[in-house]
């Protein structure tokens, strides 16, 4: 069996869940909380997702899903099989609006840095060339500049929502970050478990490849195909098909990004399109 660690709450955790499921691995719940079958050759550990990387590391699980910036915060060999996606935000040096620092370069010597990341933020002041103080919290960075515990914060930002309702402004970014898959070096050693985990991955790659697509399809006038490379360019091109007694009308049908739906419809009711239908698309295999 391939153990795979996964966030058993907090941001990552919905996410993580949904995206195996769509790829088509089912989580079955065993008595125990902690475990679930996950069909086939893997199980899935539900743990917290700052242990992830380190349970990857040490052998506990063999693949994971857990956040970039907690990967990049242990420090453990690990190597990421692919971006997921969501959970994207960065992580940020953020000061008090009214302290004048808008920039690395006003970071006074010596300031006093409250954070989660101890790591990150030891290794970015480093290599800025600015000596700061450490204060580790284990979490709520954002109030420690009003407590007077600390000078700046270096936190995780995604809408910059909480720092603004805390009187803080972003001065740099630190790194930014996604959800990742990662794996163990040498799991992918083993032929008949580096045969899994590359199922796996062109599974999951398949659903986040469909995300941003949508199958769309119309009846367009016989006349119009032409019109139909320029308006549907698709993969390969649309697929066009006759219609049963359509006789003037043939069916198109093509992927579409989904940013192009829009325009795409317009053009085809301008030739004359009718019975346009677009669906969202579970996965694609090119
Ligand atoms: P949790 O503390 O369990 O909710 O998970 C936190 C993880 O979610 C972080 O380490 C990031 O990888 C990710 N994340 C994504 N967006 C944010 C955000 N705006 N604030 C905090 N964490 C975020």
């Amino acid at each position: 069996m391939i153990r795979i660690a996964l966030p058993n709450k907090g941001r990552l955790a919905e996410g993580a869940r949904e995206l195996l499921e769509r790829a088509g691995l089912e989580i079955e719940l065993r008595d125990r909380a902690l475990q679930a079958s996950l069909g086939g050759e893997f199980v899935a550990l539900f743990v917290n997702a700052r242990d992830i990387p380190e349970f990857v590391a040490d052998g506990a699980a063999d693949l994971g899903i857990t956040g970039g910036d907690l990967v990049a915060e242990s420090g453990r060999p690990v190597r990421t099989l692919l971006d997921l996606g969501f959970g994207r935000c960065r992580l940020a040096v953020a000061a008090r609006d009214d302290s004048g620092i808008t920039a690395i370069d006003h970071v006074p010597a010596g300031a006093r840095v409250a954070t989660v990341f101890p790591n990150l933020t030891r290794d970015y002041f480093a290599r800025v060339g600015r000596k700061v103080t450490l204060v580790p919290i284990s979490g709520a960075a954002e109030i420690a500049p009003h407590l007077g515990v600390a000078d700046i914060i270096v936190d995780l930002v995604s809408t910059g929502s909480t720092l603004k309702v805390n009187g803080l402004v972003e001065v740099a970014t630190v790194l930014e970050s996604a959800a990742l898959l990662i794996v163990r070096e040498n799991v992918l050693e083993d032929e008949r478990h580096r045969r899994s985990v590359t199922e796996l991955v062109a599974a999951v790659e398949s659903v986040l490849r469909a995300q941003n697509k949508r199958y769309l399809m119309a009846n367009v006038p016989r006349r119009a195909i032409a019109d139909l490379k320029r308006i549907l360019p698709g993969i390969n091109g649309p697929t066009i098909v006759d219609v049963l007694d359509g006789g003037e009308f043939v069916a198109a049908h093509a992927v579409v990004d989904q940013r192009d739906i829009y325009r795409t419809i317009a053009e085809l009711k301008h030739v004359g399109a009718e019975g346009i239908l677009v669906t969202k698309i579970e996965r694609l295999m090119p």
